[in-house]
């Protein structure tokens, strides 16, 4: 095994989960991260640590691999609220924990900035504001580069206590869902756009006169955030002697967008192969690939529905959660790879999946942005146009929008 320096290209959850990986077997390590800081693409949303792909707990596998979750703030859940398309709202619940809520970006509870504090405490080296070509790099940690889908959020005030809705609704959210989280007094409404579409706004605007109509919030709004998600399946994980992991290796969940434990774990599977402890490309393929795969198919089914499709699915979860007395089975079920899944992916490849080359070389198969629909365009209801109004004057006040439209 060598024992030259491991150079590491982006200081994102997936290079510094690779970092601290690699310092803590006492590998020279250095991070070339593009911004100012790690978490800097982030601006204090808060996002979801899944606990349905795998059976294990997710902090108790980072623990493992001797990471410490105390670094980060976060916050476990056991229920939600679901929303129908119909608003009909239910709760599904687990015993133990569906998901942790995490916040994304600079400031030090940050699970970025824990990340980093873990990399730095092992010895590694991150340089920020740093330029580095990834030929130079023996991991790939740069995270997305095109956009298949955004998400387009508010940062607000609120006097609610900690809580998590998710509501499926192809008008508020085109081909997907939208959500609510508070901790703490600070709320995040957020919707995801799975088709391409003019005035971004116009749905956030309508999604949180949804949820001020559903909820006591009280809501004083502080901020405007954003980000994109790019879902492609690379054919090969290690491409020219570098590792590609995360979301720069196309390791993300299309169905949700639940790409961090892809991320922290792509990270350590690439460390561990450069420690020669694994084969990357193997480890990915039989841990990772089927959750991806799984994923895309299950978003291919979404694709083709609107919201009564979304109603046969949130019903189908509910009385999932009857018959086996828990809420989480359905989405581990999600995740299978199964009989029908697996006769779906021909089918898959071709109707979703666009062939392409990137500039690296790297052949994928990506799920592009898809096109607006007719039913995509509706009149703005006068509370949402209330909203705009509201938040234009927070604008002019110094409210910031950090979602560059240039990265969608
Ligand atoms: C709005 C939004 C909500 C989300 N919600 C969730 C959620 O609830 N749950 C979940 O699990 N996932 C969620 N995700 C996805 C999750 O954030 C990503 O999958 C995850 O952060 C990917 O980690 P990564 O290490 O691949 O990329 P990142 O964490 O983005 O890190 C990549 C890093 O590389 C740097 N970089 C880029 N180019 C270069 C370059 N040329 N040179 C050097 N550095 C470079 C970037 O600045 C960045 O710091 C969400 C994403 C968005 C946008």
């Amino acid at each position: 095994m060598s024992n030259e320096p491991v150079h590491i290209l982006g200081a994102g959850l997936s290079g510094l989960a690779a970092a601290a990986y690699l310092a803590n077997a006492g590998r020279e390590v250095h991070v070339h991260e593009i911004r100012s800081d790690s978490g800097a693409r982030f601006d204090g949303d808060f996002q979801g640590i899944e606990n349905w792909t795998s059976g294990s707990d997710f902090f108790d596998e980072m623990r493992e691999w001797g990471f410490n979750p105390d670094e980060f703030k976060s916050d476990a859940f056991d229920v939600i609220d679901l929303v129908h398309p119909d608003d009909e709202i239910t709760q599904p619940r687990t015993s133990g924990v569906a998901f942790r809520v995490v916040e994304r970006g600079t400031a030090e509870h940050c699970i970025d900035q824990g990340f980093k504090q873990m990399a730095l405490n092992a010895g590694a080296e991150i340089h920020y504001d740093t330029r580095r070509e990834p030929e130079d790099c023996q991991i790939v940690a740069a995270g997305p580069k095109e956009s298949s889908a955004v998400a387009f959020g508010e940062i607000f005030h609120t006097s609610h206590p900690n809580h998590v809705t998710f509501q499926l609704n192809d008008k508020l959210a085109p081909g997907a869902y939208s959500y609510l989280i508070i901790i703490d007094g600070i709320g995040l409404i957020c919707t995801c756009l799975w088709r391409q579409q003019k005035k971004t706004s116009r749905y956030l605007n309508e999604t949180i006169a949804w949820y001020e109509q559903h909820y006591d919030l009280n809501r004083k709004p502080i901020k405007r955030v954003g980000g994109k998600g790019d879902f492609s399946l690379p054919d090969k994980y290690v491409h020219e002697g570098r590792y590609y992991v995360g979301e720069a290796g196309g390791l993300q969940d299309f169905m949700w967008g639940f790409g961090m434990r892809y991320a922290v774990t792509s990270g350590v599977l690439a460390a561990r192969a450069v420690l020669g402890e694994c084969d990357y490309e193997s480890e990915v393929r039989k841990r990772l690939v089927p959750l991806v795969r799984a994923s895309a198919i299950n978003r291919f089914m979404m694709n083709r529905v609107g919201n009564r499709g979304f109603k046969m699915v949130a019903n189908h979860w509910m009385r999932d959660q009857r018959r086996k007395g828990d809420g989480l089975a359905f989405m581990r079920w999600m995740y299978k790879p199964g009989l029908i899944r697996r006769m779906l992916w021909p089918m898959v490849r071709l109707g979703m999946l666009r062939r392409k080359q990137l500039a690296d070389g790297r052949m994928v198969s990506r799920m592009p942005f898809r096109k607006a629909l007719s039913r995509d365009s509706w009149e703005p209801s006068v509370r949402g146009e209330k909203i705009a109004e509201q938040w234009d004057l927070v604008r002019r006040g110094g409210g910031k929008t950090s979602f560059d439209k240039s990265d969608a």
